[in-house]
Formats: C-alpha cells, structure tokens, sequence
C-alpha cells in the first residue's frame, strides 16, 4: 500500500488527500498542519464585514470530509524537523512528538505575509492570512478608526473596499503604479481609483514606506512622498513561502520557493511541492511566477496528485484569470495586459466593446496579437463574469485566433442577457476596422 504524507492542510494540502483518495482508495494519506481553522480563506475578514459569512469562523472552504474519505488527520500540530535519508517526519502540538515515516511527501506549506524585523514588536502592524491573524486584526478593527492599507493589488484593494463599507476611513499605498496593475489596464484601474475618490479616499500610489514611528495613540508611517496618521497599519502584500524546513532537503530559488520540474516534483525523488511554495511558467510569455491564488493552489495539487498515483501528467502553464466585485461593479481579468505585452515586445490591438449604460452593462477589451491570437481579456461590468473570465481562459489557452470569435454562435434565450454576443461584436469591430490595417502594413 503506498503511503503519503502531505504537510500543510490548506487548499492545496487537502486537494491532494482528496484526489489521492479519489484515484486509489487504499493509498494511506497523512496529513498535518499546525493551524486550527482550515483551509481559511484569506480574505475572510470582506466576507464577515460585507456579511457574506456571519463570523470568521465560517470563512472556510473544506474540499472533503477527511475523515469520511479516510484521510488520517493531525491539526494543531506542526512538522518540526524531516529526515530526509529515512524519510521521517517529525511533528508536534507543543506537548506530544510524533513521527511517521513516508514513501511520498508533499510540501503545502503555502507563503506567509512578511513585516520587517524593526517593526515585529509594534502592536498595531497587522498580517492577516491565517484564521488566528485575521481574528486578531477583526478585534483590532472594532476601535480603530484609520486603517492604512499597504498593497495596491487584489487584497489590498478588496480590503480597503469592504472597510470603507463598514464605515472606517481608509487610506491605501503600495509601490505600484496604480490600482491592480497586475491585471488591469490603466482604464480598468482609473475607473477604480475614481470610485476610491468618491468615497474621499485617498489612495497613494508609486509611493513606499521608509519609517514606522509610534505615537501616544496609533503609528505615524513616512513614505516617501508623503506621510500618513494612522490607527493601525495592515499588511497586504509581501507574501513570501514558508520554505524554510526544506533547506538541507530540497533545492530553493531565489526567491525562496521550492524548485520543481514540470511534474512538480522537486530536486528529490518522491517529494512535490504545490501551491504558493511554488513558480510555474506563464501560457504566453513562458516566464516563472510565484502564484499565491487558491485556483493555483488546487490546480496544482491535482497535477501532484495523479503523479504520485501513477498517472504522469505535466502541470499546465499559468493563465491569469481573476475577477472580483468592487463598489457594486464586477472585474474581471484573463491573459496579458498591455503593459505586460509591451513588457514582452508583443504588438497587440486592442479591440473595447459595450458600455456601462447598454443592455449589458458590460465594457469588455480584448487584446488581440499580430497573429490573431487573444491574448487578454479584461471586463467591467454590472453583472458577475466569474463565468465570462472562465470561458475566455479556455479561448485563450486553446489559441483561439479573433475570427473563430467572429464565426462561433452563441446561444440565443430571450429571458436573459448574457456577454457572449459581445465577443462575436468584438470580432466584428476587428475584423471591419483592424484586420484592414494590418494587411495593409503587412503589404507595405
Ligand atoms: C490577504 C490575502 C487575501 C487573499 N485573497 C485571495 C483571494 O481572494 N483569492 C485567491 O485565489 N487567493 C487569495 N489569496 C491567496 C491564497 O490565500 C493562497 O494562494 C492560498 O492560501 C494558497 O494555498 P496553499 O495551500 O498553497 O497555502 P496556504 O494557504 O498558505 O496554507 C499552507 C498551510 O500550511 C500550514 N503550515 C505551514 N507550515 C507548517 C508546518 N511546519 N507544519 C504544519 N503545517 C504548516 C499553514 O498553517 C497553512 O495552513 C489571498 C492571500 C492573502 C494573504
């Protein structure tokens, strides 16, 4: 019978018990993992405060009763040392140490926000990825009044949107150039900053943090444009995996992740390694990025774990795809942005369809390279395009070129309004206006 131990029980660490299971009954499967609460989702605190979950707790996203699937369990219990050569790992909850000997390991450790040494005594700096660091801060929040926010992405963002919400003054900073630079255009991102501004937020951007100080009540932070009074200060960027058991194990890059190979296994035999611990190359531009996304995370885990039960099957590159619901409107991202196409040297027509004001409520940009192929997709819309992003992943990482979009039909209901019209729009708006352009250059 072979044996597994997975370390870590997040998103990752329980879809590789699950699908182990799933593939091969018999295969005994341990898992152990330090927190309490879990897998947690991170972003537990807008789900409480825009009372999408009554309290934190809730906040979880099981993938399968372990029990019942016969997954062996240790929560509260943290893997202290691994023997490499015997292949032993060493746990424990504080009082009792335990042991267990494997065939195959899994590293799930997943990444962890980072707050600079000088600052690790000053209360009122928060993290908040685990259960126990957002409980933590959610106490915190009861009396604070000015919350400062450092990350102008995803979490930062949401973050910000859901405490202005809740009635608190926010103001929001971070290195980047703008809002969600990551995913969105600069129209997409202005939009966004103009919502902040009505709210009178103010959102700093291109700016960093050089000094922390504290006052009789609340933290002063100097960035280097500007300075911010603030009640407390929280962190939502810098997020870094928690590589650091694995040193005299396994190989580590750079930028402390775990190495692997296509198959996810890492430099040692029968030991993967999933989730945000690692890099993958990116669909279109075949760069290694660190992902921290709970798709990711799953996705990889399913890779890991048809692996280990025998059947070989690469990990897919990475395609962005992410949306969001901000200030009453939906987002939603697939693929490269133009700054990210230019970043690579990829000419790209951008091709804007809809408007807010139209029967859709939709404003869809697809970007559209000189073979044709989309190679992104952003929306902003009044309705969800969870769905929307999902579909356009498949058209992209299946190199759909503009004109299939012209050519494919979509269903037609009455009763509903649905966004796939508006790709045959977009392709028709290409291929009258653009399509021309291009044969001319390429003549010329
Ligand atoms: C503030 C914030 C908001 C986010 N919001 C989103 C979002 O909206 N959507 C999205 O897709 N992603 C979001 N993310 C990213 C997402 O949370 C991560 O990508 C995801 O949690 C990664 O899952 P994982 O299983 O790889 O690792 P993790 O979730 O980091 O889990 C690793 C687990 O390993 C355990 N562990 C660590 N060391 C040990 C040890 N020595 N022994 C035993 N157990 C150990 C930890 O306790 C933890 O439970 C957010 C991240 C942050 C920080």
């Amino acid at each position: 019978m072979k044996k597994t131990i997975i370390i870590g029980a997040s998103h990752s660490g329980q879809m590789v018990a699950r699908e182990l299971k799933r593939f091969d009954a018999d295969h005994e499967v341990i898992l152990i993992e330090k927190e309490t609460v879990t897998p947690f989702i991170a972003s537990g605190i807008n789900l409480v405060l825009k009372q999408a979950v009554g309290k934190l707790q809730e906040a979880t996203a099981p993938i399968a009763d372990l029990n019942k699937i016969g997954v062996k369990s240790y929560f509260g219990y943290e893997v202290i040392k691994i023997d490499w050569q015997q292949k032993i790992v060493f746990f424990t909850d504080g009082v009792k140490k335990l042991a267990e000997t494997y065939e195959n390991l899994v590293l799930a450790t997943g990444s962890r926000q980072y707050v600079s040494k000088k600052y690790a005594e000053f209360s009122e700096i928060y993290c908040y990825k685990s259960f126990f660091q957002s409980q933590k801060l959610m106490d915190a929040l009861e009396t604070a009044q000015t919350i400062a926010i450092s990350g102008l992405g995803h979490a930062g963002v949401e973050l910000a949107e859901a405490l202005l919400q809740d009635g608190k003054k926010v103001v929001l900073f971070g290195p980047n150039q703008r809002l969600l630079q990551a995913y969105y255009d600069k129209e997409i991102s202005d939009f966004l900053l103009s919502q902040f501004e009505r709210k009178k937020t103010a959102v700093l951007c291109a700016d960093h943090l050089i000094e922390v100080t504290k006052k009789d009540k609340g933290l002063k932070l100097q960035l280097i444009e500007s300075s911010i009074d603030c009640d407390l200060l929280v962190i939502a960027n810098n997020s870094r995996p928690n590589s650091e058991l694995y040193w005299d194990g396994v190989t580590l890059l750079p930028d402390k992740s775990v190495a692997v190979n296509s198959y996810l296994q890492t430099t040692r035999p029968n030991v993967y390694a999933v989730g945000d611990l690692i890099g993958i190359p990116e669909l279109i531009t075949n760069k290694k990025v660190r992902l921290s996304k709970v798709t990711h995370a799953r996705q990889t885990a399913r890779t890991v774990a048809s692996n280990i039960s025998g059947k070989k099957f690469p990990q897919p590159k990475y395609l962005n795809t992410s949306s969001t619901e901000l200030f009453g409107f939906y987002l939603g991202s697939v693929g490269l942005t133009k700054e990210q196409a230019q970043q690579e040297r990829k000419s790209i027509t951008t091709v804007k369809v809809g408007t807010l004001a139209s029967i859709e409520g939709s404003q869809i940009f697809l970007h559209i390279d000189l073979n044709e192929q989309i190679v992104g997709m952003q929306i902003l819309s009044k309705q969800p395009v969870q769905i929307f992003c999902d579909l356009l992943a498949i058209v992209i990482r299946n190199r759909w070129r503009i004109t299939d979009l012209y050519y494919n039909a979509t269903s037609f209901f009455p009763m509903s309004v649905t966004l796939t019209p508006l790709l045959n729009e977009a392709a028709a708006d290409y291929l009258a206006n653009f399509n021309e352009v291009k044969k001319n250059s390429d003549q010329s």
